[in-house]
């Protein structure tokens, strides 16, 4: 018999891919130039020409080699390669067996989430958040617990999230940069963070991991983004090439259970995410990119394009009287709409041609998520409409 829940995903594509399935039809009918499309996050700058060159370079090798299996966990060398960047950026020793190539962010979190918890158990996000968290972990046969973040930096409100602890919280979820709100999470509110999860662990008897869900962590305008593993040792970091080397179709990123989690535990999460990736699947990240990202590691993201956006949006937004919070990183502006219902405001904005993504889908009410990759031209040419939207409401 047919699953229920998997039909019903199935047959409810999410509001982002349903807003960019539309934008696709309307620029069919009236020209890609006339539709302002900043729903989705596909990066919108090329791939570094090193990861080309690592892609060449790598079809040089004996084909059956390069399109094998490897390991479940990924390839030896590409790990101790992980590792050893990890080390080098964070000052902090790495171990390739924590270390688990994943085929993007999706199916880490998957990984991990199936890897800690047990069904009935309670995953907290901060809302705003990454709607396909609650797809995981409702997946997991666990509960998502929304916690609203901070209202007025949509940094994590720490003692809401402590509130929110029960003796069933297996993981806290934390995305920083933040889709949707571009919010840094800061070393201060961090530690506050840490230090409630180890208070509650000691309340409750239980343990609580954190996962770091970092896809935009390259993706920054001068804020610092703290490595989580050295402020909460049961932390798993989730991190993917998707957004930080333009690779998001190439499904490929990386684990990590984090070696300041004290063995045995800290080696018994990591087998666990071995089970459960090969309980869902999900096993020997894709072969070739592996291979690329082993070359490309220290690559640097371009971020300036992201940054002239940034710039072009938020002035352009502010000029004519829009109220959003000041993005610190990834690649969207969060911008509150011009009545309470998010929905209805953003069908008022399809009619001006532009499609922004109400705040309902990320669990939050009142605002627009605006994606900024995209050309440039797109957020200059919008300027006229996001204007017209604007004396709409005023009028
Ligand atoms: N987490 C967040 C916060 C995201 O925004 C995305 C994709 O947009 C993902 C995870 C999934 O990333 P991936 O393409 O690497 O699976």
């Amino acid at each position: 018999m047919i699953n229920d829940r998997m039909l019903a995903l199935g047959n409810e594509p999410s509001a982002i891919r349903e807003l960019f399935a539309y934008g696709l039809q309307r620029k069919a009918e009236i020209g890609e130039e006339n539709v302002f499309d900043f729903s989705l996050g596909n990066p919108s700058i090329p791939a570094p020409d090193a990861v080309r060159q690592a892609i060449v370079d790598a079809l040089a090798e004996p084909a059956c080699a390069l399109h094998g299996y490897t390991p479940a966990q990924g390839t030896p060398a590409v790990r101790q390669a992980v590792a050893d960047s990890i080390q080098r950026r964070h000052g902090l020793e790495a171990s390739p067996n924590r270390i688990y190539m994943t085929a993007g962010a999706a199916a880490g979190l998957a990984i991990c989430l199936a890897a800690i918890t047990h069904p009935g158990d309670e995953v907290i996000v901060i809302a705003p958040y990454f709607p396909e968290y609650k797809v995981f972990i409702e997946s997991a046969g666990c509960t998502c617990v929304e916690v609203p973040a901070r209202a007025a930096d949509f940094q994590p409100d720490v003692p809401a999230i402590a509130h929110a602890i029960t003796e069933r919280t297996s993981a806290v979820i934390i995305d920083s940069p933040n889709n949707p709100t571009g919010a840094v999470y800061s070393r201060e509110a961090l530690e506050e963070l840490a230090a409630a999860l180890k208070e509650k662990e000691a309340q409750f008897g239980t343990q609580i991991y954190l996962i770091s869900d970092e896809p935009y962590r390259e993706i920054v305008y001068g804020a610092e983004v703290p490595w989580v593993p050295q402020i909460y040792a049961r932390t798993i970091v989730c991190y993917s090439y998707s957004k930080s080397l333009s690779l998001p179709g190439e499904r490929i990123g990386w684990l990590y259970a984090s070696d300041q989690m004290e063995k045995p535990e800290g080696d018994s999460v990591y087998a666990a995410m071995c089970g459960a990736g090969r309980a869902l699947g999900f096993v020997c990240a894709p072969a070739l990119f592996q291979r690329v990202i082993e070359r490309c590691l220290d690559e640097p993201s371009d971020v300036e394009a992201y940054a002239v956006n940034r710039q072009l949006l938020t002035e352009g937004l502010s000029e004519l009287g829009y109220e959003y919070i000041e993005p610190q990183g990834a690649f969207y502006l969060w911008v509150r709409a011009l009545e309470p219902d998010a929905q209805a405001f953003a069908e008022r904005a399809k009619a001006h041609e532009l499609l922004l993504v109400p705040s309902d889908s990320f669990g939050a009410k009142g605002w627009v998520r605006i994606g900024y990759c995209v050309d440039a031209s797109v957020i200059r040419n919008s300027m006229p409409a996001f204007k017209a939207l604007a004396e709409e409401y005023r009028s």
